[in-house]
């Protein structure tokens, strides 16, 4: 049985980025099982999406309804890379902040593991959503 991390590694390789040849994987736990994802990128780069928005998403979805913890891997950065190279961007911790409890463990290879709460100490709020992922009808 493969960590979290490394299935993040794994889901890495399936990553299209051919306009930064930065490949990158993530993997979330969550009550519904493991989700993966990578980056993929467009030639109209804003519309380009990062590994980890992929996983969470496609875990809700799934149907998960609690997001456990989040491993990343940006499986070709170069040895001894700076750690801010290996970090989510900001749209990603708001994104994890919607679904991650502030005390979720985030493991980001060649980094550590840091709390989300400790990434994104801040997060923009509109009230607490009264079930994760689920709209009341
Ligand atoms: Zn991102």
């Amino acid at each position: 049985m493969s960590t979290l991390l490394e299935q993040a590694r794994d889901a890495a390789k399936q990553a299209y980025a051919p306009y930064s040849h930065f490949p990158v994987g993530a993997a979330v736990e969550t009550d519904c099982g493991v989700f993966t994802g990578c980056n993929i990128e467009n030639a109209s780069y804003g519309l380009t999406i990062c590994a980890e928005r992929v996983a969470l998403w496609k875990a809700i979805s799934e149907g998960a309804t609690r997001i456990e913890r989040l491993a990343l891997s940006c499986i070709q950065a170069p040895e001894g890379a700076p750690a801010e190279s290996r970090m989510p961007c900001g749209a990603c911790r708001q994104v994890m902040a919607e679904f991650l409890a502030p005390e979720a463990q985030i493991e980001i290879d060649g980094v550590g593991v840091i709390t989300l709460a400790e990434l994104l100490p801040q997060p923009f709020q509109l009230g607490t959503p009264s079930c994760l992922g689920k709209t009341q009808p």
